[in-house]
C-alpha cells in the first residue's frame, strides 16, 4: 500500500500558519518515504464555504511550494456516500432522531448540584433525552432527513461487541501521549456519549465525512493539529461499524501566537497570504514554523 498523508482544509476562512504547517508536515513526511501527499477539501458547511477562500488557499498552498495528484477530492460532491453511510447505520438501529436544541442539550445536561454540563470533543455530552431505551427498528431503509441523527453508543459497542478501541499515534496528543492508544468503551460513554452525525443543515457531519474521505483516499497516515486527538476514538469507532481500515495518525504540536493563544482562522495577522503580501519567502515560513 503506497504510504498516503493528506491535507483537508475548510474553506471557512484563509490558511494561517497552523494550516501551513499541517500541510507541509504531511507533505514532507509523504516525500519523505516516497509517498503521496493528497489534498481534500473539506466544505460540508455550505454556510461557511466560499470559493474565494478554497482559490487562496490553493494559491498559498501552491506559493508553499507544495502539489497535489488531481482531481482534488470535495466533499460537497460526496453527499451520496455519506447518505449510504448514514442509511446502512440506520439500517443496524445504530442512529436515532434528535430534535433536541443547544439550549435543551445545556439544560438537560446541567443537573444543579454538578454545575457546568460536561464537554468532549464534539461539545457537550448528550444526556440522551431523544435516546429510545432499545436501539430503534428501523423501518424504513433510510433516515428521516433535515433533522440530526445521533449515534447510539451503547447500541454501537453492543453491535461491536465490545471491541477494542486502538488506533497508532506517531505524534502525541496535547498531554503527550503517543504510541498505541486504548480507550475503553466507558470512557467513550462518559466522555464522548452519543454524538451527532448528521446535522440537519449538512446531512452529514465532520466525523462521518471524514473517516468516508480518509478510507476513499487510501490515507495511511493522518497529520493534523492535536486539538483533533480526542476525537480520534469516534473515528476508529466509525471505521469498525463502517468496516473502514484505520489509519495511524500523527496529530501534532499547535501553532500559536506570541501570548500563546491557538490561532483562529479570523487571524488574518498570521494568514499567509498577509506574509505574502509583507514580501515573506515560502523559506521564511518554514523556519518560522522549524520546518527545514
Ligand atoms: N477540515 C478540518 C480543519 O480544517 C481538518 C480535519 C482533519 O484534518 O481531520 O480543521
Amino acid at each position: 500500500m503506497t504510504f498516503t498523508t493528506r491535507f483537508a482544509p475548510s474553506p471557512t476562512g484563509p490558511l494561517h500558519l497552523g494550516h501551513a504547517y499541517s500541510a507541509m508536515l504531511a507533505h514532507d513526511m509523504a516525500a519523505a518515504e516516497n509517498g503521496q501527499f493528497l489534498l481534500r477539501i473539506e466544505d460540508i458547511d455550505q454556510s461557511r464555504s466560499r470559493p474565494e477562500w478554497e482559490a487562496q488557499i490553493l494559491s498559498d498552498l501552491t506559493w508553499l511550494g507544495l502539489s497535489w495528484p488531481q482531481p482534488v477530492m470535495r466533499q460537497s460532491d460526496r453527499m451520496p456516500i455519506y447518505q449510504a453511510a448514514l442509511s446502512a447505520l440506520w439500517r443496524h438501529g445504530l442512529l436515532y432522531p434528535c430534535t433536541c436544541t443547544r439550549r435543551d442539550i445545556a439544560a438537560a445536561a446541567a443537573a444543579p448540584q454538578e454545575g457546568a454540563p460536561l464537554t468532549g470533543p464534539d461539545g457537550t455530552i448528550y444526556p440522551g433525552t431523544c435516546r429510545p431505551d432499545k436501539p430503534l427498528e428501523p423501518i424504513t431503509p433510510s433516515p428521516p432527513v433535515g433533522t440530526a441523527l445521533r449515534l447510539d453508543i451503547r447500541a454501537a459497542q453492543h453491535a461491536l461487541d465490545n471491541v477494542p478501541l486502538t488506533f497508532l499515534e506517531t505524534g502525541a496528543a496535547i498531554d503527550g501521549r503517543t504510541g498505541t492508544i486504548s480507550t475503553t468503551w466507558s470512557e467513550v460513554q462518559t466522555n464522548i456519549g452519543d454524538i451527532v452525525l448528521a446535522r440537519p443543515a449538512m446531512g452529514t457531519s465532520y466525523h462521518l465525512s471524514v473517516v468516508l474521505d480518509d478510507a476513499d483516499q487510501h490515507i495511511t497516515l493522518v497529520p493534523r493539529g492535536a486539538d483533533l486527538f480526542d476525537a480520534t476514538v469516534i473515528h476508529v469507532i466509525l471505521q469498525h461499524l463502517l468496516n473502514l481500515p484505520t489509519p495511524t495518525y500523527h496529530h501534532h504540536r499547535l501553532i500559536r501566537d506570541d501570548t500563546g493563544k491557538r490561532l483562529a482562522k479570523r487571524d488574518d495577522a498570521r494568514a499567509i497570504a498577509k506574509y505574502r503580501e509583507d514580501g515573506a519567502t515560502p523559506q521564511d515560513i518554514r523556519r518560522l514554523l522549524a520546518l527545514t
